[in-house]
Formats: C-alpha cells, structure tokens, sequence
C-alpha cells in the first residue's frame, strides 16, 4: 500500500496545475489556495454510561465570493483539519463548475459513529452544532451530509440551529428529511447524477451501457444509488464494496435485493452469498468497463493505477485518484470523470432544496430531478469543451472552468477595504 498523500497538498497541487492553464495572478491564487476561515472545536458529551467525552469537530469555509459557503459534514474517524480544508476547497470548484451561486465549506467530527447509540449521535451533533452556529446560517454557511451522516442528522441540525435562532431555519441545512423542509430527490441526488455523468462520457466514448460491467466502491448513499441506477439502465454491476470489503459475480449481482438489505447500514456486505469474497484493494482491480470509487479518497494511487482495468472511472468519492494516479491514467486513456463534476448532483440538488427552503414553494420529484439532469449534462459538455480546447484531462478541465469562475467573481468584487 502506497502511504498516502497529504490530501490538502493534493488539492494544492491540482489548483496549482489550472492556476498554469489560467495564468493566474500569484497573489490570487495564493487567496484561492488556502480558506478564509477555519474553526477547530473541542467539546464534551456525556455518553450512555456517564462518563464524559470530548470530541473534536472542524468547520472550514474555504470562498465566499460567488455566494455562502455550502459543505457536508463528516463523522469519520480519519477527519482533521487538512482534509476538511481540501474538501471545503473542492467544494468551492465543484458549485463554481456547475454554477451554482455558493463557495465551498466542509465540517466533519472525528468520531467511530458506529460505536455512539442514537442518543449519544444526536447529542454530540447537537452539541457540535451549538459549537459553530455562530458561523452557519441560510445566508452564510449551509451543511449538508457527507460520510456518516445522513437525513436525521441533518434534521438535529436544523432544530438546533433554530432552537437558538428562536424560529424555524430550515435553509440553515439541506439534505434534511422531505417532513423538515428537505426536497424530493435529494437522497438520490449525488448517485443521479453520477449516473448522468457516466451516461454522457459513454456517448463520447462509445461504451454501451446498456451492456457494460460496472464496479462500485462503497455502498452507502453514493454509491448504493449509483449501483442500482446503472442497474436499472441494463448495466452488469460485477462487484460492490462497503468498508469491511467487497462481492463480486461476473454475472452480475442483485443490486436491488444488496439495496434493500444494505444501503444505510454500513457494512455488512461482504456477508452477501452466492458471489466471491474480494478486499477492497482487490475490488479496483476486477475486470470491468466502469469503475466508480464512492468510498473515500487516496483510493485509485500510484501502487495500483496501472493494476486498473476499468476504460472509464466515475469519481462518486470526494478525492479517490492521487495526482500519481490520474498521470497514470491519462496515459493509459481511461478517462476519469472528476469528482468536482461527477458527484455535483449532491450540492446541486442541495441548492435546489435551500431555493425551496427560502420560498417555502416545493417542488415535485420528477422536476427535481429534471433541472438536475439538465444542469449536469450542461456541466459536463461545458468540460468536455475545455478539455479539448486545452488539450488536457478531464480534472483540469474541470479544474480550469471553477478556478476561473471563483477567481473572476474575486477579482469583479475587488479585495475589501
Ligand atoms: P456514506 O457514509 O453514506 O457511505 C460511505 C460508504 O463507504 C459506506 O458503504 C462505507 O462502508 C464505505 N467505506 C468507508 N470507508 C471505506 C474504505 N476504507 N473502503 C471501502 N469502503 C469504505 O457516505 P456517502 O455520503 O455515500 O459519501 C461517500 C463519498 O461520496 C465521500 O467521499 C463523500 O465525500 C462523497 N460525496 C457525498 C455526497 C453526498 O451527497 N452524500 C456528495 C458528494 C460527494
């Protein structure tokens, strides 16, 4: 296993390749490589048994200029400061990259979410919420989910954030339950639009996808919609994964049956008969056409990119291919679907749950899911342009259309005073 990279310097490292592309002032791209703001919290929570216990949450806003800062909130037990920053700056690229009026923020609590009961989960979300309020708010910092936190959470969000406001805040957060003022098809929203993604780079590539094999790395929000949406367009989804490791059956596995016993839980599926057993590291390299890491980042790296076999890889994770890696992958031409394009459904159906929010007008699920559609496939040719007007990938392509959009929103507003 190859060691990781220090995330933050990663996505330094690709700004710094369209900052090329971009002739970019340095001291501009010096204001676009580091956020404007970081918080870091130490808070206790009374567990179960009584005994105290002090956790350590982060809240990053990384660019403000082309509206409030939107980001998801993650309870992992990797979490800290550097990768919070790396995600709330890729944050900022990816709305930039679907034109979506927000900047990029991320949150995250380091914690083994899967040893806290319900009540000790609520109980430090609440208490981490109280922490950073003074820095949310539906027209400044706007959370949404990421790893380990997902619709109910999002709703302690809400109420606690409104509890001290003294009214109902429900633009405060999104992703929250359809009852609290979430929006239909948000749920879905970041595996759809995967999906859409992989739907538009197959034209372009002449994959079939009605016939192809498809490999998926996580099974939990993103990934377990994206395996039963490539499912249900015809596609083979071979092998699937959770953080305890993989299936795999050449033939296909039952995507909607491994849906309904376990997305949302969390492991448990290599428990699944009637497949083999594989490893996580073994998942990204089995045979297939389609490749889509919804898991974590560093996954795709330099000691197993030549290893992968996949023609196209779909990023649903947040950071899953080092720079080692895409260089790699650039040689080999398989085209890799960058996650600041791939995995915009999430933020872009956020953005349409906090415009429902603010006018408290709602919308139906096929219009939601319509308008999302439509603003991806935009997106995506808008990419595909650059990156053959620049000969270059599909990542600074991508990387170059939202650094221009962020840095000309800087530059248009002017530095205060
Ligand atoms: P989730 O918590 O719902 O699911 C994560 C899945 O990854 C689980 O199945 C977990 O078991 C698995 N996993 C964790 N560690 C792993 C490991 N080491 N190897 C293999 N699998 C592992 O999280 P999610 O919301 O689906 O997010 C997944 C990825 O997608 C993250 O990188 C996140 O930043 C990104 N993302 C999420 C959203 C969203 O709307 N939820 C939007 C954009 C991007």
């Amino acid at each position: 296993m190859t060691e990781p990279e220090n995330v933050l310097l990663m996505a330094r490292r690709q700004l710094a390749t369209a900052a090329r592309y971009l002739d970019l002032d340095e001291g501009l791209h010096e204001a676009l490589a580091r956020p404007k703001r970081q918080v870091i919290v130490n808070f206790p929570v009374v567990m179960d048994n009584g005994e105290v216990q002090v956790f350590e949450g982060f809240r990053v806003q990384h660019n403000a200029s082309r509206g409030p800062t939107k980001g998801g909130i993650r309870y992992h037990h990797h979490v800290d400061l550097d990768e919070t920053t790396a995600l709330a700056m890729w944050m900022t690229w990816k709305c930039a990259v679907v034109n979506i009026p927000y900047g990029g923020a991320k949150g995250g609590v380091r914690v083994e979410v899967k040893k806290l009961s319900r009540r000790e989960l609520e109980k430090m979300t609440r208490r981490f919420v109280t922490e950073i309020t003074g820095i949310l708010g539906e027209r400044s910092d706007i959370p949404a989910p990421d790893i380990g936190t997902n619709p109910t959470v999002m709703g302690w969000i809400m109420d606690t954030f409104s509890m001290h406001a003294g009214y109902t805040v429900p633009g405060v957060v999104t992703g929250k339950p359809i009852e609290l003022g979430g929006s239909e098809g948000r749920v879905e929203a970041t595996g759809r639009g995967v999906i859409v993604s992989m739907e538009e780079a197959a034209k372009i590539i002449n994959l079939d996808v009605s016939n192809c094999k498809v490999v998926v790395q996580g099974f939990g929000n993103v990934g377990s919609v994206a395996a039963r949406l490539a499912n249900d367009l015809g596609a083979k989804v071979v092998g699937v994964s959770d953080a305890r490791g993989g299936i795999y059956n050449p033939e296909g596995l039952p995507i909607h049956d491994l849906y309904q016993r376990y997305s949302g839980i969390d492991g448990g599926i290599h428990n699944f008969k009637e497949c083999e057993s594989v490893t996580n590291e073994q998942l990204l390299e089995l045979p297939c056409d389609v490749l889509i890491p919804s898991a974590i980042s560093q996954q795709l790296h330099k000691g197993n990119a030549d290893k992968v076999k996949a023609r196209l890889i779909v990023e649903g994770a947040n950071g899953p291919t080092t720079p080692d890696a895409d260089d790699i992958f650039n040689d080999k031409g398989i085209l890799v679907i960058p996650d600041i394009l791939a995995n915009a459904g999430g933020v872009v159906t956020s953005y349409f749950e906090w415009v429902q929010d603010l006018q408290n007008f709602f919308w139906e699920e096929s219009q939601v899911n319509e308008r999302l559609s439509r603003i991806m496939r935009h997106a995506y040719s808008a990419v595909d342009q650059a990156m053959r007007a620049h000969k270059t990938d599909m990542r600074t392509a991508a990387m170059i259309i939202g650094v221009k959009r962020v840095a000309d929103a800087t530059v248009m507003r002017g530095i205060y005073p």
